[in-house]
């Protein structure tokens, strides 16, 4: 049980389809003790069964990070409830629509604004907060994607945001690493999730990656799970600042896979159509 004895605080399961379910299932697993949260009194209704399923016992709070008022609450909720804990996953990430499709030039200022201060600055707010109650031996983890290091056709703004929180990442984890405190973060493959239904032609993008990765398929939320759990475990003690790629291979690629017929002649994996 590689988690035994870990306490920590999931944020950002929406659904059983969530990045976030997929690594608390792994913890719960190897024996992590949980807490999570929800946006609203909307998501507590739905959250309330995955917390049963995830042992978490009455530890469900509420967590709107647009809120600081939230969070501090959540600090003294965890507190209150599970003194210490040793982990937290922050899985969040919100842009509003007009900056997930169309011209880049044309993102408005307000847009900008908000996508930055959810998808990014709450990655630091949350770790302050909870900052004195992280164990000696502790471990963040957010979650990145391929957009914010490369262009990706509609993830547009959201690719500004994942720039900023892999930087986010490295900084925070310079800053906290002589607090016994790691950060890093998983650049996870597209999955069909809530927050991907987002982006514009976001099946094309999945059919994309699955013809060009390496390993030809797209990733489950179980890997990137299983890949979380190991980078809040100790078994990534010497592990903090990273970015680590959970995609089927698909960032080292250079240009399109190629497939060769009975003649040898090369053709393109898939060369995809829009619509
Ligand atoms: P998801 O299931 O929709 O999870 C996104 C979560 O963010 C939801 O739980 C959502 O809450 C939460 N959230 C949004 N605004 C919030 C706020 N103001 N306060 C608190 N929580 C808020 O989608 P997901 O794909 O698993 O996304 C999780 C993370 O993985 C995101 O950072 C995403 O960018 C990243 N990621 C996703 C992919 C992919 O292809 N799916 C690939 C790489 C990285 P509600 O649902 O309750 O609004």
């Amino acid at each position: 049980m590689i988690m035994k004895g870990k306490k920590g605080v999931i944020l950002g399961i929406a659904n059983k389809k969530s990045i976030a379910y997929g690594i608390a299932k792994a913890c719960q697993e190897q024996g992590a003790q949980m807490a999570i949260t929800f946006l609203n009194d909307r998501f507590e209704q739905k959250l309330a069964p995955i917390a049963e399923e995830l042992e978490c016992g009455t530890r469900l709070y509420p967590c709107d990070v647009s809120r600081p008022e939230e969070i501090v609450a959540l600090g003294e909720a965890l507190e209150r409830d599970m003194g210490q804990i040793d982990f937290i996953v922050h899985s969040i990430a919100f842009a509003p629509k007009e900056g997930l499709s169309g011209r880049f030039v044309d993102i408005p200022k307000d847009a900008f604004g908000v996508a930055m201060d959810i998808s990014v600055y709450s990655l630091i707010e949350v770790v302050r907060e909870l900052k004195p109650i992280l164990s000696s031996s502790s471990s963040v983890l957010t979650l990145s994607y391929y957009g914010g290091v490369k262009h990706i056709p509609n993830y547009n703004l959201m690719g500004v945001a994942k720039a900023a929180l892999e930087m986010t990442v490295k900084y925070l984890a310079e800053d906290l690493g002589k607090d016994g405190i790691r950060v890093n973060a998983i650049s996870a493959g597209p999955i069909k999730t809530l927050a991907a239904a987002g982006i514009g032609d976001f099946s094309f993008l999945l059919k994309w990656n699955a013809a060009h990765a390496p390993l030809r398929e797209n990733v489950t939320i179980e890997q990137v799970g299983n890949s979380g759990m190991y980078l809040l475990s100790d078994l990534s003690s010497g592990v903090t600042g990273e970015i680590h790629y959970v995609d089927s291979g698909y960032n080292i690629m250079g240009m399109p896979a190629v497939l060769f017929d009975e003649d040898g002649k090369s053709h393109i994996a898939w060369n995809g159509e829009l619509k």
